[in-house]
């Protein structure tokens, strides 16, 4: 599923006064197209069926799973699905093939995004997900000769993080943490999760990296990236550990649920007999923050504005 731009061989006649036409090939400016179907990966049973789908239907599919709010006001709605269109397409274009091996481009989970189609046929919102894909046709975010590799979540709690910092690597120049105010201020939540010492010990024994023995004294972080997310959390137990603070989020999230934990950026001290988690926002905190971005549109933002607030440098282009 090739989409790179091609290059046009362009004859051009010599100056006038030269009797010889001269050939030249010319590199056409970009023009690149955006692949007319993408192959899903969806667990059905014990099997993964690959589904092959317009990229059009796909994003309509993907941003209305990753965007549903329960009640809410229809245009302020639509037009954060064109958002989450424009960030969904774009991202499946920077990831096409990244499920390579299973024979298909992304997958339907939140490894890659959402996708469930079937709230094309029972979400409120469905119509207004057509809608904002086709407002937004062919959008994306194009960096340096490609399509950006952009990511979301649900709330920043105030600041974003750069992706170098929450996940190592090089980072991207686009992904860098950013204080979400003006219009944004407001818009983001504090949380608390309090949880016995056992139920912490537990879970964290379930999974290897994590694994503390039979005593958990104190979780204690060590280091905090620019936003205030934990990167490094000591734990002081039977088995003495340092974990990464999305490690740390990840193991308890899943013995304890999604909303638990929200998020790395927390304090955490000892309660009777408990752990008491404080903390701000909900997600990863890389990339766009939904909930930033919906009171941007309530303020009047539009979404050039919006999508370059959150990724700086990036252009909006519209592939053929
Ligand atoms: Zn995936
Ligand atoms: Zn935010």
């Amino acid at each position: 599923m090739k989409w790179w731009p091609s290059v046009l061989l362009v004859l051009l006649a010599a100056a006038s006064g030269c009797s010889a036409p001269a050939a030249r090939a010319v590199l056409a400016p970009p023009a690149p197209r955006a692949p007319r179907f993408i192959r899903v990966g969806v667990v059905e049973g014990k099997r993964t069926a690959i589904h092959t789908v317009r990229l059009e239907e796909y994003v309509q599919a993907t941003s209305i799973s990753e965007f549903a709010p329960a009640s809410g006001d229809l245009d302020v709605v639509e037009r954060m699905l064109e958002v989450q269109a424009v960030v969904g397409r774009t991202y499946a274009l920077a990831h096409l093939g990244r499920h390579a091996r299973g024979g298909f481009d992304l997958c339907a989970t939140t490894h890659c995004q959402l996708y469930e189609p079937a709230r094309l046929r029972t979400s409120r919102w469905a119509a207004a997900a057509a809608e904002a894909a086709q407002q937004t046709s062919g959008s994306v975010l194009w960096f340096d000769g490609a399509a950006a590799s952009v990511l979301f979540h649900a709330d920043c709690g105030g600041h974003t993080s750069n992706s170098a910092d929450v996940w190592g690597g090089p980072g991207r120049p686009y992904l860098v943490g950013i204080a979400d105010d003006g219009p944004a201020e407001s818009a983001h939540a504090a949380w608390r999760f309090e949880a016995t010492r056992d139920a912490v010990m537990r879970a964290l024994n379930a999974d290897p990296r994590t694994r503390v023995g039979a005593r958990l004294d104190g979780i204690k972080i060590l280091e905090r990236d620019a936003a205030g997310r934990a990167l490094r959390v000591a734990l002081h137990a039977q088995q003495e550990r340092i974990v990464g603070g999305g490690l740390l989020r990840e193991v308890l999230a899943r013995a304890l649920g999604a909303r638990t934990v929200r998020s790395t950026w927390f304090d955490v001290r000892r309660g009777r007999g408990t752990f008491v988690f404080e903390g701000r926002g909900f997600g990863h905190g890389v990339g766009l923050c939904q909930a930033g971005a919906l009171a941007r549109i309530r303020a009047g933002t539009r979404l050039p504005a919006i999508l370059q607030r959150y990724f700086p440098g990036t252009r909006l282009i519209t592939l053929g």
